[in-house]
């Protein structure tokens, strides 16, 4: 993680303004002899597979807002008051079908004096995932047809939840560890159940009792709460800008969908509802409709 100004050529920062909004900046800074105009950037260069990152921008009173593009997605950032001047943040990412690779991330960032535009590449690099082998019931592996439809009416409408990208930031870090427990199975295992290849693990396994409370990871609205063939009793939270949280294999529900709740809010409790070998809280974390791994943004 280093720090840049969007103004100052910092190594892995491409800075291109127009030509006219060159002009304007060199002028209005020259007219008024300081630096206000400095909005800094702080993002990784490298991040593996399957994982989260935050970029934050931080800048004096007349910073106002950001655009950025990530992978296809375009968001809109509003500064808001910070410790020092107006800052702005965004949790990014990618899933574990992103191709190792160079990718771009590209904007605006708004002040009083125009536009500033900003690239900065990220390194995706590859990461191993070890192999888990789980024994389950015969219909948690090939359900009967006629569970198909209803496998399929969940699976779109948890899609839907995944998907949404909210154009303003409910959450506000730190973020909260759902349960206390240890993590039983990690983010990312290549999984096969009774034998048979099934897509990878896209959350982590913490480890609770039955009835042990699940928190709110942050801010946000409940957007899907209900009992689903796979996952059991699943809820999914929008915490705005693209980050979405799933909380699944509930033995209860304690919110309904619409409702807003607050970091570290009780949401529910531990169960073993769904495809499981006990009770755990399976917590997933999608940002921009990608599953990433949660674990680094709880420890
Ligand atoms: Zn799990």
């Amino acid at each position: 993680m280093r720090r840049y100004g969007i103004k100052r050529l910092g190594a892995g920062w491409v800075v291109a303004l127009g030509m006219l909004l060159f002009a304007l900046a060199a002028v209005t800074a020259h007219a008024q002899g300081h630096v206000h105009t400095q909005v800094h950037i702080q993002a990784p260069d490298r991040v593996g597979v399957g994982m989260p990152f935050l970029v934050r921008f931080s800048g004096p009173e007349d910073f106002q807002s950001v655009s950025l593009r990530w992978l296809d997605n375009d968001l809109g950032l509003v500064a808001t008051k910070g410790e020092q001047g107006r800052e702005a943040a965004v949790l990014l990412g990618v899933d574990l079908e992103t191709p190792p690779g160079t990718y771009r991330l590209t904007g605006t960032v708004s002040t009083a004096e125009g536009q500033h535009v900003f690239a900065h590449d990220v390194l995706v690099h590859v990461r191993e995932f070890p192999e888990q082998r789980l024994r389950v019931s015969r219909e948690m592996v090939s359900p009967d047809a006629s569970l198909m439809p209803r496998i399929e009416q969940e699976r779109r409408a948890a899609r839907a939840a995944l998907e949404r990208v909210t154009p303003m930031r409910y959450w506000e870090q730190p973020f909260v560890r759902p349960v206390q427990g240890s993590v039983s199975s990690a983010f990312g295992l290549r999984r096969f159940f009774n034998d048979q290849p099934r897509a990878p693990h896209r959350g982590v396994d913490l480890r609770g009792a039955e009835g042990t409370s699940v928190r709110a990871f942050s801010n946000g609205e409940v957007v899907l709460a209900g009992d689903h063939y796979f996952a059991g009793r699943s809820i999914y939270i929008d915490h705005g800008l693209g980050v979405v949280t799933q909380y699944i294999h509930l033995s209860e529900i304690l919110v309904q969908e619409g409702d807003r709740v607050v970091a570290g809010q009780v949401i529910g409790k531990v169960g073993a509802t769904g495809r499981v070998t006990g009770p755990h809280l399976h917590f997933g974390l999608s940002v921009l409709g990608m599953w990433v791994d949660p674990l680094p943004l709880l420890e």
